[in-house]
């Protein structure tokens, strides 16, 4: 067993007492089950590890899975999306959908949208998962007063382990006025707050220049007439219009150089890396090593069935190392749990210890060694 505890050693010969998804007690068998009477069920040759944080995802997509056109760059993607019809899924689509990540070894999850937060709050809370549930401000229209709206207020209480926040959706989309309203939002209720950014080249080329295949996409859509380009990569500009900071998480960064990563480092924001979300989007990969090394803490997430084939965490992981081989074993576990987990501000997520409140999960047998060294 990891508990991922700080300073903690792996344990031999574990077992964990749990109740739904409390963690009673973890720690050697032999101790931890002295005097236990309840059923136990033996994992066999397994290593357990606290059930994983997907830091992003947008499950009110859910109903596009297997949809997503062939990789093509970010600003095809998007009007594929746009063409697909975006009513909020059907309850049981969302059930199924949250099921698959339960079952895949995730426990919380950072959940981003804008049309279905109250459904998706009740879907999360009916499978007994944690969770943070975004909504998404979007466009340059003058955004509503509360960012979050009372319906998902409502949904997901400010004490339960289903809560709402606000969130931006990215630069090229967003004003700056709606993005620091969004992110006040979040800093009132304590949570972080998740901007896409630095995504793909087009939103370089977009901030840039102003043109670029994303400006002819969202001109006169998204885009005002007016919109005049900062002239800065993304991450300069969302640290220019003061968006980033330690309870910033910047979901992908495919996008960045030496100097944006030292702006990230700075700051204190976190990253939230979506492999295979950009690879299905075309966009190219993030240098995770390098953000690693200039001292960026790192989530994984899997992004939206919209872009990706499924919700397990663990694929995203297998991304990951296939495209960096050498990645430390280390680093992959603090980005599934403590480092989402410190994010959220909820010291019982992301460890195995009495109290924790997300359960377990069991190191896929192909993952094992790489990720634990037996
Ligand atoms: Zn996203």
């Amino acid at each position: 067993m990891l508990s991922l505890r700080p300073g903690a050693s792996p344990v031999d010969d574990a077992a964990i007492v749990y109740s739904g998804r409390r963690i009673l007690d973890a720690g050697p068998r032999r101790t931890v089950l002295r005097g236990f009477a309840g059923p136990v069920a033996d994992c066999g040759d397994a290593v357990l590890v606290p059930g994983l944080v997907n830091a992003h995802s947008h499950l009110e997509l859910a109903h596009l899975r297997g949809r997503a056109p062939a990789p093509a760059g970010f600003a095809a993607w998007a009007a594929w999306l746009i063409g697909q019809d975006l009513t909020p899924p059907p309850d049981a689509v969302l059930d199924a959908a949250v099921a698959e990540m339960a079952a895949t070894g995730t426990a919380a999850v950072i959940d981003v949208g804008s049309r279905a937060g109250p459904a998706v709050a009740a879907a999360l809370d009916r499978a007994g998962l944690a969770a943070l549930v975004c909504h998404e401000a979007f466009g340059w229209k003058p955004g509503r007063k509360n960012p979050v709206p009372e319906a998902l207020a409502v949904a997901a209480p400010a004490d339960g382990p289903v809560r709402a926040a606000a969130s931006g959706h990215a630069l090229y989309s967003t004003s700056p006025e709606n993005l620091r309203r969004a992110r006040d939002a979040c800093r009132d209720r304590r949570a972080p707050f998740c901007l896409h950014l630095a995504e793909h080249d087009a939103e370089a080329e977009l901030l840039a220049t102003g043109g670029g295949p994303l400006a002819a996409l969202l001109a006169g859509r998204v885009l005002p007439r007016n919109y005049a380009p900062p002239g800065r990569s993304p991450v300069a500009e969302a640290d220019a219009l003061g968006l980033l900071g330690p309870d910033t998480l910047a979901v992908h960064v495919v996008c960045a150089d030496a100097a944006d990563r030292r702006l990230l480092a700075a700051s204190g924001a976190s990253v939230c890396l979506c492999p295979r979300s950009n690879a299905r989007i075309g966009v190219g990969v993030a240098d995770a090593p390098a953000l690693l090394a200039a001292g960026v803490p790192l989530c994984l997430g899997t992004d939206s069935l919209a872009s990706n084939n499924d919700l397990d965490l663990w694929n995203e992981v297998r991304a990951l190392l296939a495209a960096f081989p050498d990645f430390p074993a280390p680093a992959v576990l603090a980005a599934l749990t403590t480092t989402p987990a410190r994010l959220l501000g909820r010291t019982r997520l992301g460890c195995l210890a009495p109290g924790s409140e997300v359960g377990f999960a069991v190191l896929p047998p192909d993952l094992r060694e790489r990720l634990t060294g037996s």
